[in-house]
């Protein structure tokens, strides 16, 4: 089964970003739980969820991908960064157990000039304060593509992280081919090398979604600019090779290409024909 979805604007809730998804033909879909640069959250409305539910249930759909605001930084140097980071992923978890058994996807963090080992630390001793392993969501942690301080470009990185963390059975990882390609990991002529090094390192088990995104960089640049499917250094044969990989099936399939959703349609529309040959 595909499952395969583009990031959505969540302001008028579950129902509607699913019915959304439905009219471009997809089957899952990713949106921020709160304004992407931070503030407060919109109420949760539960008849909302259960109309989400039942219109979810009717279409088949997988399971979805929450992403939490890009300002939340749980290895800022400075408290109170960290601190709303904190705060935020509270909330945010308590909010996803209103839709149970879905993911919640954030960004490690920026050690900020700490270093890579300190980052690691604080972003460890975060879901520590915060998570009791009794979330029926997964958090999975993104792959980055190394941008700045940014922590989570090495498979290593999050393999630590994972192993600080008491309660690990609650998270995953969600892979971004643009980040991982600016990373340096090379999924244009080895992508079996590179799902292998995954396994391990990370664990296969703990993929539970991709990010499919073409990328306007070359190999290892460490910049994290998303380009359409096939307008990139990516291209689209190796993203169509990502999305048919024998390990990767199953997992649900996220666009955050710059696109309106018209160009999210024809990008859905092109790799179920490239899913369905
Ligand atoms: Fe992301
Ligand atoms: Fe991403
Ligand atoms: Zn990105």
């Amino acid at each position: 089964m595909l499952y395969i979805g583009c990031h959505l604007s969540s302001s008028k809730g579950y129902r509607a970003m699913a019915e959304q998804a439905a009219a471009i033909d997809a089957n899952t879909f990713a949106f921020f739980t709160r304004n992407p640069r931070g503030g407060s959250a919109k109420e949760l409305n539960s008849d909302d969820i259960k109309r989400f539910h039942e219109f979810a249930d009717e279409k088949g759909f997988g399971r979805i991908v929450a992403h939490a605001p890009y300002t939340m930084n749980c290895c800022a140097s400075d408290k109170k960064i960290r601190q709303f980071a904190h705060d935020t992923l509270a909330d945010d978890l308590r909010r996803m157990e209103a839709v149970p058994g879905n993911y919640y996807n954030f960004h490690p963090g920026c050690h900020v000039g700490q270093g890579i080992d300190q980052g690691i630390d604080l972003i460890a001793e975060q879901l520590n304060s915060v998570l009791t392993g009794d979330e029926t969501t997964a958090v999975l942690l993104e792959t980055m593509a190394g941008k700045g301080s940014e922590i989570g470009s090495r498979f290593e990185e999050l393999r630590r992280i994972i192993d600080l963390t008491e309660h690990d059975n609650v998270l995953g990882v969600c892979l971004d081919t643009c980040h991982v390609w600016d990373g340096g990991y090379d999924i244009v002529s080895n992508l079996d090398g590179v799902l292998e090094e995954f396994d391990k390192v990370i664990g296969l088990d703990r993929l539970k979604a991709i990010h499919l995104n073409d990328s306007m960089n070359p190999l290892g640049a460490h910049k994290d600019r998303h380009a359409k499917i096939g307008e990139g250094h990516i291209g689209a044969e190796a993203l169509v090779r990502v999305m048919l990989h024998p390990a990767l099936r199953g997992l649900p399939m996220i666009l955050e290409t710059p696109n309106d959703i018209d160009g999210y349609a024809r990008e859905i529309a092109f790799l179920r024909e490239k899913y369905s040959e």
